[in-house]
């Protein structure tokens, strides 16, 4: 039990922590991997691409994505028995994230069991509780072959914009490869975190020694693999700015391999057990079709906050559940609200001084360890998982740089990086501070799209407030289905999301040439989907008003008002979905030739 004073205590401290670490500039203290920065975003993973003609065809779907989002919504349409798929993806293969994160030590931090999508469709089953990256990554491939989605498929190439042209009810897809195709509908699959970010310090491009991004890993430099063996950093000075979730994998793998390896931390993660263990299909239940899906189901009700009777993960997620209702604003909650907050306070506090008492334990140094401990509320950041991070502090060649009262490290010269009087030379600097935060180009305006009447994303949501029916479809732009985006519900799984999603847009394609139909909303169906969000939404941001700055909170400053995410977990939105599909499908389909007023 957490008593009321040193619960007191906590409060106090963690605000001192986060005031040391906010910054004026918020989330403009990043800079993206454009202009002067390009080179940071090249494709480490393939040749470049040969030339090929631009094409001007017509498909029935294009997906904008070959992450596995947009595999998803290939595989569940196939499954509908729609014919021609289009994916365009940025890389050269399908994979998102698991294309392009291939840095030494990646894992999921999720069960494999329940993270990979399709394991009863495709009959895999996954060799260790956290799989490695390059296994998610040829899963993601596995799907994709399997569904027959290579053959249309673009890869290394990028769309540029999306244009609604009413009289042959169709999208003009421009990319910049030169193609002008047309599609009858468009999923866009663009991912969340997706854009890699750098600090935007004075001097980073003086650096004279090697620099990259953790999602671009340069093996020509390290030598080695996702596995170890970095042999060309053995006598190199190695620095690594970042200790979120991928520096939390990728420093213990540089304190192996590097010569000596400096880590710039601003803020510490909360570093979890992991416990990570080979499993055999019998420890998963692997014995009948249907299995991932009960086991997933059962990950997801106990993240949402629902009834569940069993946990059959049993991880650090499940352990915790309880305490992630203010990272997910779609978590259920029951009861009397104080009595929920005072109960939640004290969970927390437990939990963050199990997690701050682990460092204690684990590392020797009494100075280093102090450094090492997270001072916020749990799910302030991400939680993250290992059991070999803070060992990686107790080696000689390591020493952990802390830069929280510089707000980070303050400048970069030829040499090195500078943080107060101290410049720590360098041969090699990798960047692992993550990823701007977008729901999809369609949000940020980076991809451009004019939908029924020269109406256009974002600036009609600009103008209007984001308006949606369910998060996927939207009144003016008639076949364009979003996945994974805002006002639909949130996991922390997030690839059950997007295949409950991909279902869905699935569903609504089908139909909709079942029916000789258009996608397209009425006002009057987003008008009550809005009104269901607004109406239920809890109050969260004072929590994320308290947090030390990161992604979760705009660089600390709480989260953007308005209604996001269907307020009662995301178990329930996928339930309402099916019922909704059941009964109510036609609200989102008008007839082919006439348009919506
Ligand atoms: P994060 O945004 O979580 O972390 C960025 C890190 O860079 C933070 O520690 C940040 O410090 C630090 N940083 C940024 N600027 C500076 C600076 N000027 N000086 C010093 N430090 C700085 O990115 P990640 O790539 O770690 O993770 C992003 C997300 O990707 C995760 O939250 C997760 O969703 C996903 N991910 C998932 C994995 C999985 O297994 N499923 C594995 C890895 C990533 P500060 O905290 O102070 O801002």
């Amino acid at each position: 039990m957490v008593s009321p004073d040193e619960l007191d205590r906590l409060r106090r401290r963690y605000r001192l922590e986060r005031e040391r670490r906010v910054r004026a500039d918020g989330p403009r203290q990043y800079v993206g991997a454009d202009a002067a920065f390009g080179s940071y975003a090249a494709d480490p993973h393939a040749a470049a691409p040969a030339p090929r003609e631009p094409l001007k065809d017509t498909v029935d779907v294009a997906v904008v994505g070959g992450g596995f989002g947009g595999i998803l919504a290939g595989a569940r349409l196939r499954a509908q028995g729609v014919g021609r798929v289009r994916i365009v993806e940025r890389g050269g293969d399908f994979g998102g994230t698991w294309y392009w994160n291939r840095y030494p030590g990646i894992h999921c931090d999720i069960e494999s069991h329940v993270y990979l999508p399709m394991l009863d469709e495709t009959g895999y089953v996954p060799e260790w509780k956290y799989a490695p990256g390059e296994e998610i990554r040829r899963h993601a491939v596995r799907i994709a072959e399997k569904s027959d989605l290579y053959a249309d498929a673009l890869f290394s190439t990028a769309v540029t914009s999306l244009t609604w042209d009413e009289p042959s009810g169709t999208w003009l897809v421009t990319t910049d490869r030169g193609d002008e195709f047309r599609a009858t509908y468009v999923i866009t699959a663009t991912g969340t975190l997706t854009d890699l970010k750098l600090p935007g310090i004075p001097g980073i491009e003086e650096f004279e020694g090697r620099t990259f991004h953790t999602s671009r890993w340069d093996y020509a430099y390290t030598k080695g693999s996702p596995k170890g063996g970095l042999s060309g950093l053995a006598d190199q000075r190695v620095g690594v700015v970042g200790t979120g979730a991928t520096g939390v994998q990728v420093i213990p793998m540089l304190a192996e391999d590097a010569g000596h390896l400096y880590v710039f931390q601003r803020t510490p993660s909360s570093v979890d057990v992991r416990a990570n263990r080979p499993t055999t299909a019998g420890d998963v239940g692997a014995d009948h079709h249907g299995w991932a899906r009960e086991r997933r189901d059962n990950f997801l009700r106990i993240v949402s906050g629902e009834p569940s009777g069993e946990d059959r993960v049993a991880d650090g997620w499940t352990a915790s559940a309880a305490l992630l209702e203010k990272l997910l604003p779609s978590f259920r909650r029951e009861g009397d609200p104080a009595a929920f907050e005072a109960a939640y306070e004290a969970a927390d506090a437990a939990r963050m001084n199990e997690i701050r008492a682990r460092v204690e334990r684990t590392v020797t140094d009494p100075a280093t360890a102090e450094k090492l401990k997270p001072w916020y509320r749990y799910a302030c950041k991400r939680p993250t998982f290992s059991d070999t991070y803070l060992q990686a502090f107790n080696r000689d060649n390591v020493t952990l740089v802390d830069t929280a009262d510089t707000h980070g490290i303050e400048r970069m010269t030829a040499r090195g990086v500078v943080v107060g009087d101290t410049e720590y030379a360098l041969d090699c600097l990798i960047f692992a501070t993550g990823f701007s935060v977008g729901a999809s180009g369609l949000h940020t305006g980076s991809l451009p799209v004019r939908g029924r009447d020269g109406l256009r994303l974002p600036q009609a949501w600009a103008e209007r407030g984001m308006r949606t029916l369910h998060g996927f479809t939207s009144h003016g732009f008639p076949n364009l289905i979003q996945l994974g985006a805002p006002q639909s519900a949130a996991s922390v799984n997030f690839t059950h999301v997007l295949d409950e999603h991909a279902v869905h847009a699935a569903a609504l394609v089908a139909a909709a040439e079942a029916e000789g139909a258009v996608i397209e909303p009425s006002r009057e169906a987003e008008d009550a989907w809005n009104a269901l969000l607004a109406g239920a939404a809890p109050d969260h941001e004072w929590f994320h008003a308290d947090c030390t700055p990161g992604y979760y909170n705009g660089e600390g400053r709480g989260r953007p008002n308005g209604p996001t995410a269907y307020p009662h977990g995301a178990f329930a939105f996928h339930e309402l979905l099916r019922r909704w599909r059941e009964d109510s499908l036609h609200e989102a389909l008008r007839p082919r030739t006439a348009a919506r007023p």
